[in-house]
């Protein structure tokens, strides 16, 4: 079980926190925090397309999301039980239905809200560029399907090789076809058909610079079959299943 009051640190410098009460400041650098409501904010945003996409991502989230029922969250729900785990970008907890204990993080103070209510117990409302956490805070990270949508991955990746030995990552995969970058800029420019304020998939090569680059191993590489649900956007399409639409990619330090 994580004790988030001892591993807390501050999100703009890094200084160790040791909350007493509900609020304080960073002893260095007087970064303002507050516990309210079951929720840790410990909120740094540093850049306007983070900022500008929290905005949205926040209003997206007044309901809870309908995840995809493929089994994936109770399969990482079962990874994080029993280890000192930190779910990044967790939206609406459903990593946490099955392992309540795991530490979520969201930058959406609507989603965390929506964790809670189905069940998730520590949450913190924090950027994924900027972890509230000192370092080796945690056993694993995961990351499920949302690197893509971060304004700065190689940063968010590198923190996630600051806080945990071990790092999950289901990543949406931009595929090796020539065409692929022009269909996606058509699709998300000019036709709309966007899931989430960003989207950037990524290839695998990319992936594996931004992964080596934080001084990572990669010991895992596959797919995952996550369900490409276009049909949220445009009703007359279908949800397309069995496809390997992410990278799932198990590195640790
Ligand atoms: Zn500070």
């Amino acid at each position: 079980m994580v004790d988030l009051r001892k591993i807390l640190a501050c999100p703009r410098c890094q200084t160790k926190l040791n909350p007493g009460g509900s609020k304080g400041r960073c002893p260095k650098c007087q970064f303002a925090y507050r516990y309210q409501d079951g929720i840790w904010e410990l909120l740094y945003i540093t850049d306007k397309e983070t900022k500008r996409s929290q905005n949205q991502y926040n209003h997206m989230h007044q309901k809870v999301f309908e995840g995809p029922q493929d089994g994936s969250y109770e399969i990482l729900g079962r990874f994080a039980r029993g280890n000192r785990t930190l779910d990044i970008a967790c939206g609406d907890g459903f990593i946490e239905q099955f392992s309540e204990e795991t530490v979520g993080l969201e930058f959406s103070l609507n989603a965390l809200k929506n964790a809670q209510k189905l069940g998730a117990k520590n949450l913190v409302l924090a950027d994924s560029h900027h972890l509230p956490f000192i370092e080796n805070a945690f056993d694993m990270v995961i990351n499920t399907g949302n690197l893509e949508q971060f304004a700065n991955p190689n940063l968010a990746i590198k923190e996630m090789a600051r806080v945990a030995k071990i790092q999950i990552l289901t990543v949406h995969r931009e595929f090796d076809l020539p065409f692929a970058p022009l269909m996606r800029l058509a699709l998300t420019h000019f036709m709309g058909v966007k899931n989430q304020p960003i989207e950037t998939p990524l290839r695998w090569s990319a992936l594996e610079k931004m992964i080596t680059n934080a001084q990572l191993k990669i010991i895992y590489k596959g797919f995952w079959t996550l369900p490409v649900n276009l049909g949220r956007v445009f009703s007359f399409l279908p949800t397309f299943k069995n496809i390997p639409s992410c990278f799932f990619v198990i590195s640790r330090k």
